[in-house]
């Protein structure tokens, strides 16, 4: 008897120790299992757990053969949920003459108990005994609180497993987020750093362990009051809540700038003690750009505006001078100016208006037949008189098929492309209206002997505002918004748009538009 309980004692002790040890949960499962059945001198053991609502599956086992576990089945169906303090398996009798008759003996009588946390049963615990050996009250309570360690055991398991599973992912995130993300002990040294971050800084991940946020956090300028040094001097943070941020110029190891924006976010621990800091880092040179375009293309177009404008009002005051007398020319002169400017006028309000369509996505097309040859024959007798120092020639193949589209709006492409050569040739020369047929789509090229463009330019001129700095384009009018509005409208037909540096000098613009369709 003392014998008896020195060893369940021993038993425990095992098994409590390598609860708190490094095993892993089949092999703490496993000696739960080992040390009931010993103990109670039975012959085998099973531990099975609920893996979701109603399936109970074998997680571990003790002196059965593991090709032979099938035969258990019946033991794993039709198990309670319910309230594990009165825990008892319908039907066990049957259920083991079942599995006996497959087993052979050894396995006729069993002793089932439940494993539970809280009131949620999370598994089964199976010993099986020869025939005729009876369980003492005293050898139950025990094997319950076998079964108690083994629940305790998955129950820690599967909140490691969780944890792991939660920090794999936090970990993938923060590696591979775009924006720079470092990790700062209280003492602002840091804790880590993702790859990003890295290389908007110039300092490698591992060098920047445990280096002090300033180190690494050098502004070449800031736009912000306040950094994170003189924050935190000044008591940041008070609470969750407070959340800082600072902008400015980062300085690269190489020396280099960059724009960006910081959120500093404090978290706290359960005592309210600051535990970590951490920073995000966005590169805000985008945003910047486009702050600075957006204000450009406000005072371009202000003073597109107002150069007409004040052109008109020039010469109706003049002409309105009641003490003169103007004669017919001069006054038709003096009509004919204000007619031009006021085309002009209507001309640059009609390209914001597109372009506030197509930001809306207001912008719609009214498709049909369109025939591209004689479209670009219309656009080249309207500019051909335009203009004395160019030739324009127009050169489609016979019988060029005719396509879907909207009429007046591919009739703007092509317009806003020659317009475009001749505003870019100044020195004047050929420029030609071509088209072509390919497999399954239509292509018109406008070509010009002018300025021309290099390959890094081509792929930016159709963005909203782009202008290439030179001489000529900051003497020509213009808001750089007319090549956006071509690339919208083709690919509005599901087509696409190309600018190419022309073969001896000046530029080649492409659209090409499917054969088959309106886009
Ligand atoms: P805008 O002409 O009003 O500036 P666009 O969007 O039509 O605006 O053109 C954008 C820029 O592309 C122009 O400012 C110019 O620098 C360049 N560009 C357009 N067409 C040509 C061309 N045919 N040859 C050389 N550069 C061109």
């Amino acid at each position: 008897m003392i014998d008896h309980l020195i060893r369940q004692r021993d038993y425990l002790l095992d098994i409590t120790r390598a609860l708190t040890s490094q095993l892993s949960l089949n092999e703490v499962l496993r000696m739960i299992l080992r040390s009931a059945t010993e103990l109670l001198g039975g012959r085998a053991g099973l531990i099975a757990l609920s893996e979701n609502e109603n399936a109970f599956t074998v997680r571990a086992s003790y002196g059965i053969n593991s090709a032979l576990l099938h035969i258990f089945t019946p033991l794993l169906t039709d198990i309670p949920h319910e309230d594990p303090d009165s825990f008892v398996i319908p039907e066990l009798d049957r259920k083991m003459k079942i599995v006996a008759q497959a087993a052979g003996p050894g396995f006729h009588q069993v002793v089932a108990l439940p494993m539970a946390i809280g009131k949620e049963l999370i598994g089964v615990v199976y010993i099986f005994r020869e025939p005729g050996s009876q369980f003492a009250p005293r050898d139950a309570k025990f094997l319950q609180s076998f079964a108690n360690q083994a629940a305790i055991a998955v129950h820690n398991a599967r909140l490691y497993e969780q944890v792991t599973a939660d920090k794999l992912r936090l970990d993938a995130i923060l590696r591979h987020s775009a924006d720079g993300i470092m990790i700062l002990a209280p003492d602002l040294s840091i804790e880590s750093l993702n790859l990003a971050l890295s290389r908007m800084t110039g300092w490698g991940v591992d060098e920047a362990q445990e280096a002090h946020h300033d180190d690494v956090i050098r502004w070449s300028s800031r736009t912000s009051r306040l950094d994170l040094g003189e924050a935190v001097a000044g008591g940041w943070p008070l609470n969750e809540k407070s959340i800082l941020y600072v902008e400015g110029d980062l300085r690269h190891t190489s020396d280099s700038s960059l724009s960006v924006g910081i959120t500093y976010a404090p978290l706290f621990d359960g005592e309210g003690q600051l535990r970590n800091v951490i920073a995000n880092v966005r590169d805000i040179t985008k945003f910047r750009e486009a702050e600075e375009a957006k204000t450009m293309f406000i005072s371009m177009v202000s003073h597109e505006l107002k150069t007409p404008v004040s052109v008109i009002k020039g010469y109706a005051s003049t002409l309105n001078r009641e003490e003169v007398e103007w004669d017919r020319n001069t006054l038709r002169n003096g009509l004919s100016v204000i007619d031009e400017e006021t085309d002009k006028l209507a001309e640059l309000i009609d390209t914001l208006l597109d372009v506030s369509r197509l930001q809306l996505g207001t912008f719609k097309l009214h498709t049909g037949p369109v025939k591209l040859d004689k479209l670009a024959e219309k656009v080249a007798n309207k500019f051909g008189p335009q203009t004395s120092k160019h030739s324009i020639t127009v050169a489609f193949p016979k019988d060029f098929p005719e396509t879907q589209g909207d009429e007046r709006r591919l009739g703007q492409v092509i317009s806003n492309l020659v317009s475009n050569a001749i505003k870019y040739s100044p020195e004047g020369g050929s420029i030609m209206i071509s088209g072509s047929r390919m497999k399954d789509a239509l292509q018109v090229s406008v070509s010009d002997e002018g300025i021309g463009l290099t390959d890094a330019q081509c792929d930016l001129i159709f963005d909203r505002f782009y202008r290439v700095d030179n001489a000529l384009t900051r003497d020509t009018q213009g808001v750089g918004l007319g090549l956006y509005i071509v690339r919208s409208i083709v690919e509005a037909h599901g087509g696409r748009v190309w600018a190419e540096p022309g073969r001896e000098k000046g530029s080649i613009f492409t659209f090409e538009l499917p054969l088959s369709g309106n886009g």
